[in-house]
């Protein structure tokens, strides 16, 4: 089964961005024509898409609950959601490593500039 659906996305200059949802093959691909889509950069537009959600998109989507629940499609999501679930967790990770360093840092400053370094 061969499918493709057209779906808009508001650009923050006032444009709209296309993306388009195909299934061929027993896959779907969602593909964006914003600047990040093209240079093969998750956008923040497909995300959107792919989570449901419909206040980021613009236009007729009338057939998006009808798109998302295609078999293809939540294969499609489920990937991505677990993609999304690992770059979380690295952000989490990240986040404490740079919490660390700061302190770090700052306990370095404090011992160079009081002389209580050990
Ligand atoms: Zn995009």
């Amino acid at each position: 089964m061969t499918a493709q659906r057209t779906y808009h996305a508001a650009s923050s200059s006032g444009g709209e961005y296309v993306l388009t949802l195909s299934i061929a093959g027993g896959r779907a691909k969602l593909e964006c024509g914003c600047q990040a889509g093209q240079t093969m950069m998750m956008c923040k537009h497909r995300l959107a898409l792919l989570r449901g959600d419909a206040a980021a998109l613009c236009g007729d989507i009338s057939t998006l609950a009808e798109d998302l629940a295609r078999a293809e499609v939540v294969a499609l999501r489920a990937d991505c959601d677990s993609v999304c679930g690992k770059m979380d967790a690295l952000e989490a990770e990240k986040k404490r490593i740079d919490q660390e360093i700061k302190k770090l840092k700052k306990e370095l400053a404090w011992r160079v500039t009081t002389g209580a370094w050990k």
